[in-house]
């Protein structure tokens, strides 16, 4: 019989989370059943996500919700068999019995010299968050300019190298000097600190005198009041998170977007990445093609241990990672 660890969610986060909201569990398995796959945890993911979809998801006690690079260690199901690989929406947990209903093999052909950990991060969920929010949402097209915010983490980095793929001009704000210079390493044309910059209208405005076509929204509140009105007339925005909103205790008011949204006939769309599920395989493979041909590159934040999946949900939250913030177990 098989032990898991897990951290469970053991009181709802009031504010930004802290270690005593989160305690470390042990569940025996039961034996996998006809159909049923043990699996090991590998990789695990922490994403922003998780704070907001805790409160409407989630009761006190529950494991964590996320989801995991994992292995299959024993095998009752023909679909998935010993020693091989899936991304598995498990939670924070070490093994898991599944009936193969939450969990999907990484594609066939991944190559050796890529870590599965990227189909967490670019080959993955906040990959192709970052595909479907220019494709989809802003119907993004050559020779336009893009502003993206959290642009150094794992979707806002991954969106603006797919932005300049497309002939885009391509600016991001992110919250650290070395952030800002690894834009630079990956070739965005304008990019600065949003936190020492004297004033971000400012900033904006350098960065891109002409405006905006374009706007991958991370962040919301007070950025995004700032950044509404540097939108060209039929500018649209792509709102894909509102981190900067989520530990709220109080929500934040306005400057309300409404006349900006009518003088220039903004378009603004909020999406979640599951809407075009069934594009998954097809565009997964587009980003694997541009990660071996160089063009997509994914740095990752990777913290070892499962016992700091607090610390490393936390440091996420706090803007501690350049890309995509990653569990090694
Ligand atoms: P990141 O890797 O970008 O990590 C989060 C980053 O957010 C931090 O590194 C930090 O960077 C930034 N941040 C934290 N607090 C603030 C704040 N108060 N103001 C501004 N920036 C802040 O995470 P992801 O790439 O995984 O997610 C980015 C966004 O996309 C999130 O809002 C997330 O919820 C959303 N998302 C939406 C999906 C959808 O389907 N709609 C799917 C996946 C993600 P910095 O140092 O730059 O401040």
């Amino acid at each position: 019989m098989v032990q898991a660890k897990t951290w469970v969610l053991k009181q709802h986060f009031e504010g930004f989370p802290k270690h005593t909201d989160f305690e470390l569990k042990l569940e025996q398995l039961s034996e996998p059943r006809d159909g049923e796959v043990l699996l090991e945890a590998v990789f695990l993911s922490v994403d922003p996500y998780m704070r907001p979809f805790s409160r409407v998801r989630m009761q006190a006690g529950d494991v964590m919700i996320g989801t995991q690079v994992a292995k299959v260690i024993q095998s009752n199901s023909p679909s998935f068999p010993v020693g091989c690989h899936v991304v598995g929406r498990c939670g924070w947990r070490t093994h898991t019995v599944s009936n193969g209903s939450d969990i999907t093999k990484i594609l066939d052909d991944w190559p050796q010299d890529v870590s599965l950990s990227h189909a967490l991060g670019a080959i993955g969920m906040p990959g192709l968050t970052a595909l479907y929010g220019l494709e989809e949402v802003c119907a993004i097209k050559s020779g336009e300019t893009l502003l993206v915010n959290a642009a150094a983490g794992a979707v806002g980095s991954v969106a603006g190298q797919i932005a300049k793929l497309k002939g885009c001009k391509v600016v991001g704000s992110a919250g650290s000097d070395d952030k800002v210079a690894y834009l630079k390493e990956l070739g965005f044309d304008q990019a600065f600190n949003y936190k020492t910059v004297p004033s971000l209208e400012e900033a904006l405005k350098n960065a891109s005198p002409e405006g905006y076509d374009c706007y991958f929204e991370n962040v919301g509140g007070p950025f995004s009041s700032v950044a509404i009105p540097q939108m060209k007339t039929f500018g649209r925005i792509a709102v894909c998170g509102g981190i900067s909103l989520y530990n709220d205790t109080t929500p934040q008011t306005g400057p309300y977007p409404h006349l900006q949204m009518i003088f220039k006939q903004l378009k603004m769309e909020g999406f979640l990445v599951g809407r075009w599920e069934h594009k998954n395989v097809e565009s997964l493979k587009r980003m694997l093609t541009w990660v071996q041909e160089g063009k997509l590159k994914c740095k990752e934040h990777v913290t070892v241990g499962f016992e700091n999946m607090p610390a490393a949900f936390m440091g996420m939250l706090r803007g501690e990672n350049i890309g995509k913030a990653i569990v090694k177990v």
